[in-house]
């Protein structure tokens, strides 16, 4: 039996041994390729002394190339109870340097989750599983107390989510909640796509890795009514802000041309042309407009 550079069988032999066929209701596409699971690894690098997150082992690809890469500890949440044995081995084969969670990672304490890195930088680095991958970024960027816990998210998701995370007002098809919020709390980049033959079984479309940093001090506002007040633009966003604020505006007892005069915007824009600071304008007005509560 040839063994991978780390002393581990190659993965496509572990998921034969295991039985692990890919379930699509789990998201489930493998990467068998160790070179790109490394490149994935040293983008969230240099990782000496540094805990990572992983949501979604598998097999174990990604969380060999981190802990090869010198992660101090990896903490991988895998639901799929299948994969535990084939963990179990990796844990083996780097001793008291992964901590395998089984469950959902939707239903985690991530801040619980935290501790287990006993004080090292935290990261969250994973292949998502893309059922789950947008609910879980917005669970992370809406993290309080902020700066959060990680001090940086590497991530792939299918390039379209991936084009609406990093997008600004100039790419208006893309822009909408998930770009403000992302823009507002971090710095993001796509740092690379990723063929869909590199996985097995090839997803229908491209995917793209992420990086997310976060900003020590994103303007300050209300997150609640940051997310209101993107969920009612875009809600509606070929409509005039005017139109489209009514209801939030009818909340706080006023007119919407009143809350987006506070946010000094104009009544006839579109939500696609706001900026990420134009939201936050937005938010704060909201919060003079209700006062104290
Ligand atoms: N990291 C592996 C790789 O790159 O080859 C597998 C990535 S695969 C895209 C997504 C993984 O997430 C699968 O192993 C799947 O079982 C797991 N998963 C799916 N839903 C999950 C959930 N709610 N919580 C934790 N893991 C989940």
């Amino acid at each position: 039996m040839s063994l991978a550079h780390d002393g581990l069988p190659p993965l496509r032999e572990i998921v034969a041994t295991y039985g692990l066929d890919p379930k699509k209701s789990l998201g489930q596409n493998f990467l068998f390729d160790l070179n790109l699971t490394g490149r994935i690894a040293r983008a969230a690098g240099p990782l000496t002394g540094v805990a990572i997150i992983e949501i979604g082992p598998g097999p174990g690809g990604l969380t060999r190339a981190l802990l090869s890469e010198g992660a101090a500890k990896v903490i991988a949440v895998e639901r799929d109870e299948r994969c535990l044995a084939a963990l179990a081995d990796i844990a083996s084969r780097w001793p008291g340097r992964l901590d395998i969670i089984p469950g959902d990672a939707l239903a985690l304490d991530f801040a619980d989750l935290a501790t287990r890195a006993e004080g090292a930088p935290l990261r969250i680095c994973a292949n998502l599983p893309y059922n789950i991958a947008t609910p879980l970024l917005a669970r992370w960027l809406e993290a309080e107390p902020w700066p959060p816990f990680f001090d940086r998210l590497i991530l792939m998701f299918q390039r379209e989510v991936a084009l609406r995370i990093v997008a600004t007002p100039s790419e208006r098809a893309d822009y909408g909640r998930l770009g403000v919020l992302a823009g507002w709390r971090c710095r993001s980049r796509i740092l690379f796509d990723v063929p869909a033959a590199a996985f097995t079984p090839p997803p229908k479309v491209t995917s793209s890795v992420v990086e997310l940093i976060p900003r020590r001090a994103p303007d300050p506002c209300d997150r609640i009514l940051l997310t209101a007040a993107t969920q009612a633009a875009f809600g509606q966003r070929r409509k005039m802000l005017r139109q489209s604020l009514k209801p939030l505006a009818a909340t706080l007892g006023v007119k919407a041309g009143a809350l987006l005069a506070a946010a000094g915007i104009e009544p006839t824009r579109r939500a696609e042309e706001i900026d990420v600071a134009g939201f936050v304008a937005l938010a704060r007005a909201a919060q003079n407009l209700r006062g104290p509560h």
